[in-house]
């Protein structure tokens, strides 16, 4: 567990007060205003001066707020969010072109999974499986696989691919009560607009003992605080909502009745391209000098890790 959160790396500006209007008008968008989602409390202070990113006072949960409707927020996730031109901002400069990269990727999320669960061939639930190449991983390992996601763009080729997928989100979709011995979220949590009624929602579906992997950037990692508003994590905000640190996330989990078993950093199988596309974001001529090596050596892809993405392992108790 690293330090407890990012507080001693935030700014003291825009203290918020609950008086503060629900919703206002900004450039022609409706955004609303939304208590703590770890506390319930309204009093927040701004974080490295970006607009819109706060921090609550009492219990260090940063997220974004005001923000827009998620039903605005929704719209993100179509085709154009698989295939952008700027992934560092947000989406996938090509998500089914890095298939091989992501698979190999998801097989080490698994080998961690798997000493955690009752059974080598459990029910699954893949929250955000997005075009199914974590299914195929879990396919792969004996898993019984259902994916859910909100991309109609995703699901098609999910579908296309022969797995089992619904479109919809938690809580929301009627799946049956305890049914699952392992649910995953991977880059999704940031993402949703209720995190703590997203876990009640998993802990229902799963079976006593089951297991929760998440994913999500980690904001109170080394680099989350050295680079403060550079952080590539904060460049994403309103697709990202929430960033949270060890503890915050580890508070959630046990205020939803499951106990953390595991909170370890995780990387991906990353290309040249990618890596370049990512180090550009920080230092052009370390991206320039990988580019040289792009030309030397292509075809090639390394398992990265900078420490700022955690996997959370929680059991259901
Ligand atoms: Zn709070």
């Amino acid at each position: 567990m690293s330090a407890p959160n990012a507080v001693s790396a935030l700014s003291h500006a825009n203290v918020l007060s609950p008086s503060v209007p629900a919703v206002k008008v900004a450039a022609g968008r409706v955004l609303a205003h939304v208590p703590c989602n770890l506390c319930g409390r309204e009093v927040t202070r701004g974080v490295h001066n970006i607009s819109r990113l706060v921090e609550c006072l009492n219990c260090g949960l940063i997220f974004v707020n005001p923000r827009p409707d998620f039903s605005e927020l929704s719209h993100l996730y179509e085709d154009s969010y698989f295939h952008c031109a700027q992934p560092t901002f947000g989406g996938y400069e090509d998500y089914e072109g890095d298939h091989d990269d992501i698979l190999r990727t998801f097989r080490r999320r698994i080998a961690r999974i798997t000493p955690l669960l009752a059974t080598n061939r459990p029910q699954h639930l893949d929250v955000g499986c997005a075009t199914g190449i974590f299914l195929e991983a879990a396919t792969q390992s004996g898993w019984q696989t259902l994916g859910i996601d909100i991309s109609s763009y995703a699901l098609e080729r999910a579908r296309a691919k022969g797995f089992h997928v619904e479109r919809g989100s938690l809580p929301g979709l009627a799946l049956p009560e305890g049914s699952f011995d392992v649910i995953t979220m991977w880059d999704l949590f940031e993402h949703v607009p209720d995190p703590a009624s997203l876990l009640t929602a998993c802990h229902r579906l799963l079976k006593p003992g089951g297991v929760l992997a998440i994913s999500t950037p980690d904001a109170g990692s080394f680099a989350a605080r050295l680079l403060r508003g550079k952080w590539l994590g904060f460049r994403c905000i309103d697709e990202h909502l929430y960033f949270f640190s060890r503890l915050t996330i580890t508070q959630m989990l046990t205020a939803a009745n499951f106990a953390v078993r595991d909170i370890h950093a995780v990387g991906k199988y990353l290309s040249l391209p990618r890596m370049i596309a990512r180090l550009r974001f920080y230092t052009r001529i370390g991206a320039l000098l990988l580019q040289s090596m792009d030309r030397l050596v292509p075809n090639v892809s390394m398992h990265v890790s900078s420490g700022d993405t955690m996997c959370v392992l929680a059991v259901r108790s």
